[in-house]
C-alpha cells in the first residue's frame, strides 16, 4: 500500500477536501453538499500567454482527483468581467478611452464581431486554451450573475453586517476604513461607468453616489458628475474584491480554487476573503491550489519585454502535453521556461510514459509517474516513448527535408523497429515539430551541419584522440546502430587509455567544429557512415 505522503500532490489535495470536517475560522461543521466546486476564474483583459492556462490545468487536475474519489464536484469558470477598462490595450482604438473605467462586460466589440468586449476576448480565450485541456469547465460571468440577482441576499447580508467587515478589513490595513464606509460600488445610472462612483449613504436599500473623475496609472476615467440612488435589488454595481471573492465561493459551492503563490501570505486577498466567507457569509473556506507563476528566461512575461509566449506558440513546436508536464508536475517551484527547454520537456515526457510502461522504480516512484502521467496525458493522445528522442528529430529534421528519408534513417540507426502506423504518425509528427523548433529557436551556432575540412580547427583536437580515427574509422563502418557507435567510441577510447569525454569531443571538432553536439550515435548515421569515416582517415 502507498502512504498518503507519496500520493501525487492533487490527489493529496483532493483527499484533504474529502476529509474536511470543520471550517477553518469557526466551530462548525462543513456542510454536506449535492455538488461542490473547482473554481477557476481570469480577468478578460491583459495579454493571452501561456501563463494564462496554470490556473485551469492546476484546477482541472484536482477536479479530476476529486472525481475519481467519488466526491461530488464540477468544473467551473468564471469570467472577471466587471473588472474596469484601465488604460487602452494595442489594438483597440483611441476612441475608447471613453470607456476608462467601465466594467468590459458594458463595453462594445471594438472589431464589431461581438455583443462586447469581453466576449470578443472571452471567446479568444476560451479557443485558444481549449487544446490544452482535458476537461472544460462551465462558464459563468460575474456582470450576468449580478444581474440575476445570485448574489443579493449576500450583498445585503454584508451591508447589514458592514462593521463586522470592516472590523476584519481594518485588521490588514495600514489607514483604517472610517467608520461609515460603504462596500457597495454602484455602475452610474447616467454615463455607466464603474470606477468614477463614490458612494456617500446607504438607507438599508439604495447606496447613493455621486460620479466623478477617477485617476489610474495613466488614464483618467471621466465623471459625468451625475447624483443618483443604486437600488441594490437591481444589483448594478459590484461589492470590492475583498468580499465578492468569498461571495463567488459561497455562491458556486467552492472547495477548492487556485492562486498564485503571492496570495499564500496571511494578509492577502485570500485569507482575507477566507475569513469574510467563514465568518459573515457562514461558508466554508475553499482549500487553496498555491502556485508558482511561470518566468520566460527568468523574468515576467510581458509584451513591452517581447518575451510573451503564445499558446498558439507552444503548438507549433511541441505537444500540449509538455505544457501540462511544466505546469502539473510539481506545484511550488520556480519555474522558469525558455525555448530551449522544449528538447528536454519532450524527453521528460518521453521517459515519464517509458517509466510507467516499463513499471521502474520503487512502488512510491512508480505510483508518482503513473498519477502524474495520468494528469497530464489528453484524451486520445498519442505517447509514445521513443528512443527517438527530440534532440534526435531536430537533428534529422535538419538534415533531411521529407519526413519519410528520415523515418528511413531512423530504421538505420535502430530506433525504430516497427512500421505500424501508429509510430510512423508519431515519428512524423515529431520530426514536424522538431522542424519548426529548429527554424523558429535554434541559433546560427546551434543548427547542424557536416562543416567543410577547411573549416575544422585542427589545433583545438585532442592529439592522443587524433591518433585513434583511422582504427576508429574502421571499426564504425561494422556498427550496426547508433548505440553500437556510441560503445565502439567508449570502448575505442578505454582499451587505449584515453578519456572517453576526450574522444567523443575530438569527433565533435571534427564533424561540426564545435565540441558538443547530438549523441555521436545517431549523428554519425544522420551524415552517412562512409562520409563520416572518409573525414576521421583525413585528419591525422
Ligand atoms: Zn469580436
Ligand atoms: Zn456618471
Amino acid at each position: 500500500m502507498v502512504d498518503s505522503e507519496s500520493l501525487f500532490w492533487a490527489d493529496q489535495l483532493a483527499k484533504k477536501i474529502v476529509g474536511r470536517e470543520n471550517f477553518f475560522f469557526a466551530e462548525k461543521e462543513i456542510p454536506k453538499l449535492k455538488k461542490w466546486v473547482v473554481k477557476s476564474s481570469s480577468s478578460l483583459s491583459g495579454v493571452l500567454h501561456i501563463g494564462r492556462l496554470s490556473d485551469l490545468a492546476r484546477g482541472e487536475a484536482v477536479y479530476r482527483a476529486l472525481k475519481e474519489q467519488n466526491f461530488p464536484v464540477e468544473f467551473v469558470y468564471v469570467t472577471e468581467d466587471m473588472d474596469p477598462l484601465r488604460k487602452i490595450p494595442k489594438g483597440v482604438p483611441e476612441s475608447f478611452e471613453k470607456y476608462i473605467g467601465f466594467p468590459v462586460s458594458d463595453i462594445p466589440d471594438p472589431w464589431g464581431c461581438h455583443k462586447s468586449y469581453d466576449k470578443h476576448h472571452l471567446e479568444h480565450f476560451l479557443g485558444t486554451i481549449s487544446p490544452f485541456l482535458s476537461e472544460h469547465p462551465k462558464i459563468f460571468s460575474m456582470r450576468e450573475e449580478y444581474q440575476k440577482g445570485s448574489f443579493n441576499e449576500m450583498v445585503f447580508g454584508l451591508m447589514g453586517r458592514v462593521n463586522a467587515l470592516i472590523e476584519i478589513l481594518n485588521r490588514f490595513r495600514i489607514e483604517p476604513l472610517a467608520s461609515n464606509w460603504i462596500p457597495w460600488k454602484p455602475i452610474c445610472q447616467n454615463c455607466g461607468n464603474l470606477q468614477t462612483t463614490r458612494a456617500i449613504g446607504f438607507d438599508g436599500k439604495s447606496v447613493e453616489y455621486v460620479c466623478e473623475d477617477y485617476k489610474f496609472e495613466t488614464k483618467t476615467a471621466k465623471g459625468c458628475g451625475f447624483h443618483g440612488f443604486s437600488d441594490l435589488k437591481k444589483a448594478n454595481g459590484k461589492m470590492p474584491w475583498k468580499s465578492e471573492w468569498a461571495m463567488q465561493w459561497k455562491f458556486w459551492n467552492v472547495c477548492s480554487e487556485g492562486a498564485g503563490k503571492e496570495y499564500e501570505s496571511r494578509n492577502s486577498a485570500f485569507w482575507i476573503n477566507a475569513e469574510i466567507c467563514e465568518k459573515l457569509l457562514d461558508f466554508p473556506m475553499p482549500e487553496p491550489i498555491f502556485y508558482e507563476h511561470l518566468m520566460v528566461d527568468g523574468v515576467k512575461m510581458s509584451a513591452s519585454l517581447g518575451n510573451v509566449v503564445y499558446p498558439s506558440d507552444w503548438l507549433k513546436v511541441s505537444r500540449p502535453e509538455t505544457l501540462r508536464l511544466l505546469y502539473l508536475k510539481k506545484l511550488m517551484k520556480t519555474r522558469s521556461f525558455s525555448w530551449n527547454d522544449i528538447p528536454l520537456l519532450e524527453l521528460e515526457l518521453d521517459r515519464l510514459v517509458e517509466n510507467v510502461k516499463a513499471k521502474k522504480g520503487d512502488a512510491k516512484e512508480f505510483v508518482q509517474s503513473q498519477r502524474l502521467l495520468h494528469f497530464v496525458e489528453m484524451p486520445n493522445c498519442l505517447l509514445v516513448g521513443s528512443k527517438f528522442d527530440f534532440a534526435t528529430a531536430i537533428m534529422l529534421a535538419q538534415l533531411f527535408a521529407k519526413n519519410q528519408e528520415a523515418f528511413l534513417k531512423l530504421g538505420e540507426m535502430g530506433f525504430v523497429s516497427s512500421k505500424s502506423k501508429e509510430i510512423r504518425e508519431f515519428v512524423f509528427e515529431r520530426l514536424n515539430f522538431a522542424r519548426e523548433f529548429a527554424a523558429l529557436h535554434l541559433s546560427a551556432e546551434q543548427k547542424i551541419r557536416l562543416v567543410d575540412m577547411s573549416e575544422v580547427d585542427f589545433q583545438k583536437i585532442d592529439s592522443k584522440a587524433k591518433q585513434l580515427f583511422f582504427s576508429l574509422a574502421a571499426r564504425i563502418e561494422t556498427a550496426k546502430s547508433a548505440e553500437d557507435i556510441q560503445a565502439i567510441i567508449y570502448d575505442e577510447a578505454k582499451s587505449n587509455g584515453l578519456e572517453p569525454a576526450k574522444l567523443f569531443n575530438a569527433i565533435y571538432l571534427a564533424l561540426l567544429n564545435r565540441d558538443n553536439g547530438p549523441k555521436i550515435g545517431s549523428l554519425v548515421f544522420a551524415f552517412g557512415k562512409e562520409k563520416v569515416c572518409e573525414r576521421l582517415r583525413q585528419i591525422k
